[in-house]
């Protein structure tokens, strides 16, 4: 086992590490931009080519001009609609916006094929209780932590995971980290790693916390454009930490987020500007749809993370990928909750291995229901109650190394 990372400092790491954080590539995620076709227009715009033969259609200046006024008018026409439609029907108004962001988006996932990798990709489902902590250790080197947390908030967890994730975070950087969303079993602890760790670039919620920190800018705020806010402490000693980060990137789990080399690639399905504006968290089924499903792809395998999502976001992410996705390893949202993991998901990312993160807990996780339907698809179950850690490691083969058999 590593040294005992509670007396570690940021200023003890070592002047190696701190060389190895400097020439790390800056992260390449960010939002997927969108692809723009380049509409050239030159001085023969008066002029028709057909596409058979070589008739030219030449167009008078005074036409050209009629045609420019209609062009215009047109264009008009549809602005005052749009006006009018998010006035009188805002939600009919998004559900458009909506679908058009779709069309985008599904172009987006039309992205190019990845070669083998040599390495080895690791995923630790680390067993926090309750909970969710997942490192990723990724075959260049970087890092990946989602959630750090425990929903009884015991802190035998905090020291239980800061000695396991120091093994694997030698150089004391994580290069990526992503919040899912605000609930304590994912992000109780998660301030305790930041503190121990530097942090390049953090995924979050756009959702403020109402007990920010006063040394954070305005301009920092001013990002986060949804209307909820959340009070926790828990969530504020994210917020804080992660804002007041030196030198890290804020992303919003916004659109779909890509992060990718030439052999491996994350592609995370946040939810959409249309799902921020039309949706309160006013429930705790609205607070967990937040959760971005995550789709990592190595050596031709793919894993699909979920984070707590449910019934509500499920067929959202479907729905912008579009065709169905041939997975073999799925984490199973919110610790096997029944009203998560619904049957066409399933069928959707069609996978072999399931990974249920949960611990004790007064909910009845993981529900009989959610196993009964894993089960029917013949997935193999791995739990963190039963199994303790959990590896995946991804070479030219797939393999799950347990800290326990049941
Ligand atoms: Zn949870």
């Amino acid at each position: 086992m590593g040294n005992n990372i509670n007396n570690k400092s940021k200023s003890n790491i070592n002047s190696k590490a701190r060389k190895l954080a400097t020439a790390k590539a800056k992260a390449l995620a960010g939002s997927n931009a969108k692809k723009k076709a380049n509409e050239k227009s030159n001085s023969r715009a008066y002029s028709k080519k057909s596409s058979r033969g070589n008739i030219k259609v030449h167009l008078s200046k005074k036409a050209s001009k009629k045609i420019f006024v209609v062009v215009v008018a047109i264009v008009l026409v549809l602005a005052i609609c749009a006006g009018l439609i998010y006035w009188k029907r805002p939600d009919m108004f998004w559900q458009g916006y909506a679908w058009v962001q779709d069309l985008f988006d599904r172009n987006d996932n039309q992205s190019n094929p990845l070669t083998l990798g040599e390495g080895e990709l690791q995923i630790h489902f680390i067993d926090v209780g309750q909970g969710d902590c997942i490192l990723i250790l990724l075959p260049d080197g970087k890092s990946m932590m989602i959630d750090a947390g425990n929903g009884s908030n015991s802190s035998t967890y905090l020291s239980s995971t800061l000695d396991y994730i120091d093994d694997y975070l030698a150089d004391g950087i994580i290069d990526y980290m992503m919040l899912t969303h605000a609930d304590s079993d994912h992000c109780y602890f998660i301030d305790e790693v930041i503190a121990q760790y530097d942090v390049n670039t953090f995924y979050m919620p756009n959702i403020l916390s109402t007990r920010a920190d006063d040394r954070i800018s305005n301009a920092s705020i001013a990002q986060f454009t949804d209307d909820d806010t959340i009070d926790t402490i828990c969530y504020a000693n994210f917020f804080n930490s992660a804002l007041l980060e030196a030198d890290a990137e804020i992303v919003l789990n916004i659109g779909t987020i890509v992060i990718e080399t030439e052999n491996y690639r994350l592609t995370c399905y946040c939810p959409t500007a249309e799902f921020w504006e039309n949706n309160s968290l006013s429930t705790a089924e609205k607070k967990n749809a937040i959760s971005p499903i995550v789709i990592l792809e190595y050596n031709g395998f793919k894993v699909v993370l979920t984070g707590d999502s449910n019934e509500i976001n499920e067929p959202i992410f479907m729905d912008r990928v579009g065709e169905p996705v041939n997975c073999d390893v799925l984490k199973v949202a919110h610790h096997g909750s029944e009203t998560s993991s619904i049957p066409s998901f399933l069928d959707f990312v069609d996978c072999e291995y399931a990974v249920v993160s949960v611990g004790e807990n007064d909910y009845g996780h993981p529900s009989v229901d959610t196993l009964d339907r894993l089960a029917a698809r013949d997935m193999t179950i791995y739990r963190t109650d039963q199994n303790g850690n959990i590896i995946l490691s991804i070479t030219s083969t797939i393999n799950f190394s347990l800290a326990k058999s049941e």
